[in-house]
């Protein structure tokens, strides 16, 4: 459903569609809010955004770091820099629980559905443990909030699929810790890789990529067996760290081996060395992997002055990482994740869904009723950086660098999967976007599925690609 934006952010005036897909960008000033310095780059992708009004409205608790609000500021931001002109903006529906089984267990998921803050000890008593506690509280509208944010991955990756956007952002997404069958750091559901695994219905190889401060735990485990997506986090890491998993030699096992890619980092990087690392780390990926699609968690907990997080990155250090993924002009999911400065955090993906839109916000924050959160300086970027010692030397990184790029030579050329026609129930959701026959072919697929993730087995998957890639 695409919402009216006008009725949620106030009237913005009206845009057309040559507007809002950047061909008359460079002289659409009108909202006083873009610096004039419009960017009309290369590459201008169609954009789809996600979000929801009403999920900003949920609570962890008072003490919880995380908190939900950030999207609502996020949201206001985004609309405010009038960025909603130059994308397709959808308030998507709720994930099925059919859709959550896809990955998570049936207990688990059950587990979920029923629990609330009022029924959780007795409830607790019927199911074995979940990792129910401080991190992973239960609050109200547990369900419903899973429900959201998975349901906007799962149909963002539905629109790459159909070749209807070439971005699609979901800022609510990203919850990369969530394991199968049970909870983990502020994550209950797994939206990353519910969103994959649809993709993996089509794009022969899916590459992910993950620059939250922690570990992508969640997501690695879910594909440490299989060679059709490759895991690259770039985390702090010193086995104490949450999640305390993310060492450089967890590289994958089985076909999947050489396929996961952790590149441990200490406190206190700073911009210069973590784009120059990411964009070594992720130029060999690119080579050797040779990804038809794209996921990239966003998690801003890497910025400085972060509540959770150790690193220095500045606002501008965090979206270079989006530029140059932007670059391969491939299809790509961007997705949220951890961030618990609130006030950074939407700054931080604001920015980046400038980035994206290949528009250059002002420094000045455009005026919404969130306007104090913003204090004392009211700009996109302010310092972050600086407040925390430099652990990584030149000769750490260095020996990180190489020890990944050495990796990447182990991965015997990128695995091709054959591809003769795209398969009846691709072909049906094609031809439109709201037909799920995704979900009876899932069903009918049910016990032939990959024992870890329910990955389609090599054999059973007909894909597209391009003969001139995958056969050299
Ligand atoms: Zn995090």
């Amino acid at each position: 459903m695409k919402r009216n934006l006008e009725n949620v952010y106030g009237p913005r005036g009206t845009f057309s569609t040559r507007e809002r897909h950047g061909l008359t960008r460079n002289i659409d000033l009108s909202t006083g809010t873009l610096s004039g310095r419009s960017v009309v780059e290369e590459y201008n992708p169609r954009v789809s955004y996600y979000m929801n009004k009403e999920v900003g409205n949920f609570h962890y608790g008072v003490l919880h770091p995380m908190k939900p609000h950030r999207l609502t500021l996020t949201n206001h931001l985004v609309m405010n820099y009038g960025l909603h002109k130059y994308m397709d903006i959808f308030e998507p529906r709720q994930a099925t629980e059919e859709e959550i089984v896809e990955f998570h267990s049936p207990n688990y998921t059950e587990f979920l559905k029923r629990v609330t803050p009022d029924n959780v000890q007795e409830i607790q008593e019927q199911f074995t443990s979940f990792n129910i506690g401080d991190d992973c509280p239960i609050f109200d509208g547990i369900w419903e909030f899973c429900k959201i944010y998975s349901g906007a991955s799962i149909e963002a990756a539905r629109k790459l699929i159909s070749g209807d956007a070439d971005i699609c952002i979901n800022w609510m997404g990203g919850l990369h810790h969530a394991k199968k069958y049970e909870p983990s750091g502020f994550c209950y559901v797994n939206d990353i890789v519910l969103a994959i695994l649809q993709m993996l219905r089509v794009y022969p190889r899916v590459l992910y990529v993950d620059i939250d401060i922690h570990h992508g735990d969640g997501v690695q485990e879910a594909f440490y067996m299989t060679d059709r997506v490759m895991t690259v986090s770039f985390h702090k890491y010193n086995g104490d760290f949450f999640p305390g998993t993310g060492a450089i030699d967890e590289v994958g096992s089985g076909i999947g081996k050489y396929s996961t890619i952790n590149v441990p980092l200490k406190d206190g990087i700073e911009d210069s060395e973590y784009n120059s690392l990411f964009k070594s780390v992720i130029s060999e990926v690119m080579k050797a992997f040779r990804p038809t699609a794209i996921v990239l968690q966003c998690g801003a907990d890497s910025l400085g002055l972060d509540r959770l997080g150790v690193f220095n990155l500045s606002i501008k250090g965090h979206g270079e990482c989006v530029r140059f993924m932007k670059k391969f002009n491939i299809p790509m999911l961007v997705l949220g994740g951890g961030g618990y400065t609130v006030r950074n955090v939407a700054r931080c993906w604001t920015y980046e869904t400038g980035i994206i839109c290949g528009v250059d916000l002002q420094n000045t924050l455009p005026n919404t009723v969130y306007t104090d959160f913003f204090a004392p300086d009211y700009k996109l970027h302010p310092v972050l950086g600086g407040k925390i010692t430099n652990e990584n030397t030149k000769s750490f990184l260095e020996a990180v660098r190489t020890s990944v790029i050495e990796q990447l030579r182990y991965l015997k050329g990128a695995p091709s999967v054959q591809m003769q026609e795209i398969p009846p129930d691709i072909q049906g959701f094609l031809e439109s976007e709201s037909n799920y026959n995704f979900d009876v072919q899932s069903d009918l697929n049910k016990d032939q599925k990959d024992p870890i993730v329910g990955i389609p087995k090599k054999s059973m998957v007909s894909e597209y690609y391009e003969d001139d890639m995958d056969n050299e």
